[in-house]
């Protein structure tokens, strides 16, 4: 393998199937303050120390090494990014080392506060996780009552013109009339709204998944959330164009649509061909797939003294290691414990 230079010309940053790595999702913690049902226990997950999660110093030493590999997208994520405390400041700093294009996912409970300061400190984009727009629902997902500040969020946004993304997931009490009536806010409004497939990274044993699912069964909450997302959207959109490839996402505008709506087949993986991202948790492990447990320890990288130009070079190596697709990684990472979404950082 040839040495790495990082102010060298780019050098790709490419698997062993092929597919070019450009966008990095960067966990930066693992605590929250939603308790949603289908991410985390009701206790919440046990939070890892303070000294174990990356430092910000050690998050933008990796960010600098990025754009070398042809990255030129990060994603800041978690946990909840304003769970931590200075997230803002993380954001300053990875713009001030040249990520051009930066990005944050966020429950949006806290971020109403600091809409302004996202905007001008130039974020190319803002994910809102809303599950629904009706309180008692919100509540009963999330186990908090935050639904207002999480409007509050998004209708600032909008006002602010900060490009508005909404992610839903489709959870089996998703009856069809509050799948429209979260679609239609694309209608009105300059954004996307995606609904995801619930995955199994609940952070609950897989026995206690199982049951949970013999349980919404038996309850037989949503008969036509059984349906594939993609037929349900065509269905309550008839009229629209077929929906098309946007990252991993579908998506598709319907008549009459100012934004766009979608959905994301996260639990299918009928997408892994076209996945240019990989991830760093908050403890730095670095993921290849949402499905493996971790392919290399940054922060023991970090920490222990290695160069950049060998960091970068562990990194290229790791990533040469791909599997084809999140179902081989899944058969590969058998375990007892299904892993949160939050810990993972989603
Ligand atoms: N706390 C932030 C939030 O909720 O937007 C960022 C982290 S959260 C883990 C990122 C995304 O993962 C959210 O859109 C959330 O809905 C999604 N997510 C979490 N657990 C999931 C699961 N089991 N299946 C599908 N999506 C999930
Ligand atoms: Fe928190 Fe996001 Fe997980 Fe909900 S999905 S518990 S907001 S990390």
């Amino acid at each position: 393998m040839p040495r790495e230079d990082i102010d060298s010309p780019p050098q790709p940053l490419c698997d062993n199937h092929g597919r070019r790595i450009r966008y990095l999702r960067l966990a930066i913690t693992d605590r929250c303050n939603l308790r949603c049902h289908y991410c985390m226990p009701e206790e919440g997950v046990t939070p890892v120390g303070r000294r174990d999660t990356l430092s910000y110093e050690e998050m933008t030493r990796l960010a600098r090494l990025f754009p070398s590999m042809g990255i030129d997208k990060v994603r800041i994520t978690g946990g909840e990014p304003f769970a931590r405390r200075d997230c803002l400041y993380l954001l300053r700093a990875l713009k001030a080392v040249g990520v051009a294009d930066l990005r944050l996912t966020t429950n949006g409970v806290e971020t109403w506060r600091h809409l302004e300061a996202l905007r001008d400190l130039g974020l190319s984009g803002l994910n809102l996780s809303l599950d629904s727009l009706e309180r008692g629902r919100f509540a009963a997902i999330t186990r908090r009552d935050h639904l207002d500040a999480v409007l509050k969020t998004l209708f600032n946004a909008l006002a602010l013109g900060l490009a508005l993304k909404i992610n839903t997931v489709a959870l089996a009490d998703l009856r069809d009339e509050e799948m429209r009536r979260l679609a239609e806010l694309a209608r009105d409004n300059p954004i996307t709204v995606r609904f995801i497939e619930p995955m199994s990274f609940s952070g609950l044993p897989i026995s206690v998944c199982q049951q949970a699912g013999r349980q919404a069964d038996a309850t037989g909450s949503a008969p036509e959330a059984n349906e594939p997302l993609a037929a349900r959207l065509a269905r309550l959109f008839p009229h629209a164009d077929a929906a098309r490839p946007s990252g991993v996402s579908m998506v598709f505008s319907p008549p009459g649509f100012v934004g766009k709506i979608g959905y994301i087949a996260g639990h299918s993986r009928s997408f892994c061909q076209r996945c240019d991202k990989i991830r760093i948790t908050a403890v730095g492990m670095l993921k290849n797939c949402l499905y493996d447990n971790g392919v290399l320890d940054l922060r023991r990288l970090l920490r222990g003294g290695a160069t950049d130009a060998e960091i970068a070079q562990a990194i290229r190596l790791a990533v040469s290691r791909r599997n084809i697709d999140g179902h081989r990684t899944e058969q590969d990472c058998a375990r007892s414990q299904q892993p949160s979404m939050a810990t993972i950082g989603g």
